[in-house]
Order: structure tokens, then sequence, then C-alpha cells
């Protein structure tokens, strides 16, 4: 049972784990859609947030995937009935991912009504050979006319998720991506390079000599991506995430004497202006060790200290929520200071980094003390800067951001 005595939830990831056809790059749980294991989810995941609602007071919501946007109408509208019922709708960001072959003015309008406030939508390319290489289910035309039907049902916050230095895409193919989704207008962008993970095609494909990985490519294709989203108009917050906002006041390590002023919207305990207006929220307290409950198989919940995972396996995962189990494959409680080192490291994908103080708030650990040898390093290796209030990685670094994080892990 949930502490009453402590406050509340504040974060909600739900997992929808079906996808119409699996990506050649992707190792994220799913599995193909199958109408009667959709409905059989749909009612196991309304037990599970029966059994959390009474912790949970969320301000951000997201619903990730797999392909939330493959459910139906009908269990679309069972979810967020029974979410109204559990006094879970109203969040200030309740995210969606949709894959554009998913949408329609239909289930658009559905989610709107039910105070869905963001999508996020999964392009990746807008080539069409690509599209068809990654193993994608929709064209680009198919794009464009989501992102028309997302406007026309009254969505002004929309995110585009973006990928490069995909095998076979040249420069060119990326700039003339990059400038046709830029010029959608989005409030956001995610852009993230190809991952090779072990199990997926697109890696047997890299093993079996089927391309090679150019890196140089890579840190090209990053540049290019940083210039052209700041051009036209973003701000890059994270490695891979640019929003449109208000520009900043003040940046954090020129002026270190800066008040705390956070944007209005964002809850996010930052001593900073640099988080844009339309950042995800949701990702945002993660990446500041917020804590959250994870739904639906595979998900992971982080509440109070305690780790927990559930089964990735949607079977299992509804067996385990109709006999009136929570469907938790594993559980850890995690000592402080492998909390704090992971929370550093998450921290630091964020342009502004971290404020001393509010890291000290979040963890309890000092990063000045804990950490000064790593801090030294990277900043003599002109990946970071410091002053006596921040330390943040420069552009430099968040190149590198992944590396640099896992020198703060314990
Ligand atoms: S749609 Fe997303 S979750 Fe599904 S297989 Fe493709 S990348 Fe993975």
């Amino acid at each position: 049972m949930p502490h009453m005595s402590a406050a509340r939830v504040a974060s909600l990831y739900v997992h929808v784990p079906f996808c119409a056809q699996k990506c050649a790059y992707c190792a994220f749980y799913s599995e193909p859609s199958s109408g009667d294991l959709i409905n059989r989810y749909v009612a196991a995941l309304i037990r599970e947030l029966e059994m959390v609602a009474d912790d949970l007071a969320p301000k951000t919501i997201f619903f990730g995937g797999g392909t939330p946007s493959l459910l139906n109408l009908r269990q679309w509208e069972q979810i967020l009935r029974a979410m109204e019922r559990l006094h879970l709708l109203g969040a200030e960001e309740v995210t969606v991912e949709c894959n554009p072959a998913t949408v329609s003015p239909d289930k658009a309008k559905l989610l709107r009504d039910f105070g869905v406030n963001r999508i996020s939508m999964g392009v990746q390319s807008l080539d069409e050979t690509l599209l068809e290489r990654l193993g994608r289910i929709h064209s680009r035309e198919q794009v464009f006319k989501s992102f028309d039907i997302l406007r026309k049902a009254g969505f002004d916050n929309l995110n585009l998720d973006l990928m490069f230095a995909i095998p076979g895409q040249t420069l060119e193919i990326w700039r003339a991506t990059l400038a046709e989704a830029l010029a959608l207008g989005s409030e956001h962008l995610s852009s993230y390079e190809v991952i090779y993970e072990d199990d997926t095609p697109l890696f047997a494909q890299l093993q079996a000599g089927a391309f090679d990985v150019d890196e140089d490519l890579a840190c090209a294709m990053y540049e290019e991506l940083v210039a052209r989203a700041t051009a036209a108009g973003f701000r890059q917050y994270e490695v891979a995430n640019f929003a449109r906002g208000p520009k900043p006041k003040q940046s954090t390590v020129q002026s270190p004497q800066s008040a705390p002023c956070c944007e209005p919207t964002v809850d996010c305990g930052l001593a900073t202006t640099d988080i844009p207006a339309f950042a995800c929220k949701h990702n945002v307290s993660y990446w500041r060790g917020g804590s959250f409950y994870g739904l639906g198989p595979s998900a992971t919940s982080f509440v109070r200290g305690v780790r927990t995972k559930n089964w990735s396996n949607t079977q299992l995962y509804c067996e385990q929520l109709e006999k009136g189990n929570r469907a938790v494959e594993s559980r850890e409680e995690l000592p402080p200071l492998k909390r704090a080192g992971e929370t550093a490291a998450f921290g630091l994908r964020m342009v502004a980094g971290w404020p001393f103080e509010e890291f000290k708030r979040t963890t309890d650990f000092d990063l000045r003390h804990e950490w000064a040898a790593e801090m030294g390093q990277l900043t003599a290796r002109g990946w970071a800067a410091r002053d006596e209030n921040h330390f943040q990685l420069t552009s430099q670094g968040l190149r590198f951001a992944d590396a640099a994080a896992e020198l703060f892990l314990r």
C-alpha cells in the first residue's frame, strides 16, 4: 500500500506494447497487435490504474510504446473513462505517441476531448527508401496528412521524432528531411542517432557487413541538426531534444548570480531559464530524478527510492492483473548514493546541467564533494564547464553525453 502521508506521485507513464510490425532497429518491448490481446491488455491496465490511483496526482502523463495510437476508439475511450473515474485526468501535460499511419480525425478528437494535449509523432525519416529500410509502416505522405489532422483537432503542442545516421542516409538526405520536418512548424523536435541493439535486424545486418558505421558522418549530421533546429527557432534543452519557447534571460554558467526562474508552467525545480516552454515536462521531471509510476508490460516505476519493473510479457502481465496482483517482475531498493549517481547522469543530458543546490535538494548529495574528480576530468577535456553554482556539459560534451554521464554512476 502507498504511504499516504507522503506527497503523491506526479508523473505517470503508460506502456502500450503493440506495434503493427517490428521496426528493424527496435529493441523496445512490443509485439504484433491482435484484437483480443489488446482488449485483455486494456482491462488489465485499468486494473493496474485502479491499484495505484490513490498514490497518484499526475501533472504529467505519457502514453508510450509500442504504438499507443494503434488502440482503436473504443479501447481509448475505455482507458480514458477509467482515468476520469479515478480522477487521473486534467494533468498539465498529457502526451500520446502516435505512428503517422494510425492517426484519424476521430481518434485525434477523442484524445483531445479527454484532455490529451501533446502528441509525439514517430516520423524517423521523410525519405521513402529509408522508411522502408527501417521497417516503418507509414509513408512520408502520411506524416504530412497526420500532422494536419492533429492541428485541425486542436493540438498545439506536437513533437516530431527523427532519426539520423541511418544506414544509407547521406548528409543530403538528412538535410532534406530536416528542412521538411522543420517547415511543418512543430513545437518540439526529438532526434536520435540510430543505435544498434542486440537482437534487432539492423544489428544483424551490421554484423553481416551489409554496411559500415561512419562516426564522422554521424557527427556531421548531429551538428547539422543542432544548427538547423536552432536557426528554425528551437532551443536545445537536452542532448536529443529541442523545443520552442521564450529565450532565456540569462544563461547558467555565464551568469552564476541568476535568480531561480523556471518557466512558469515547468514544475522542474530548476534554477535556470534554460527550459523552453514547450519542453516535454514529463521527460524533464524524469531527467531531474522525479518519481514516476510506469504501468503496462515492461514499464519501470521509481517511487520513493524503490524501482520496480513489470513483466515484459503481455500475457503474463494480464494474468497477474486478472488475479489482482500488480505484474511486478523485479523490485530494487536503490542505495541513496547509487540513485544519486543515476540522477547526476540523467540530469547531465540536459543543456542546463546541474545547479549544485538543486542536485543537493533532490538527492541529499553534493556534486562538488562526491563527484569533484569526475567534474575536473570532464572540464579538463573540454566536455564540461563549471562555475561556483553549476556544472554542465559543453556542446562538445553533449555529443558524448553517454560517456560523460557514465563517470557519475556509482
Ligand atoms: S513502432 Fe516504435 S516501438 Fe514499435 S517497433 Fe517501431 S520503433 Fe519499436
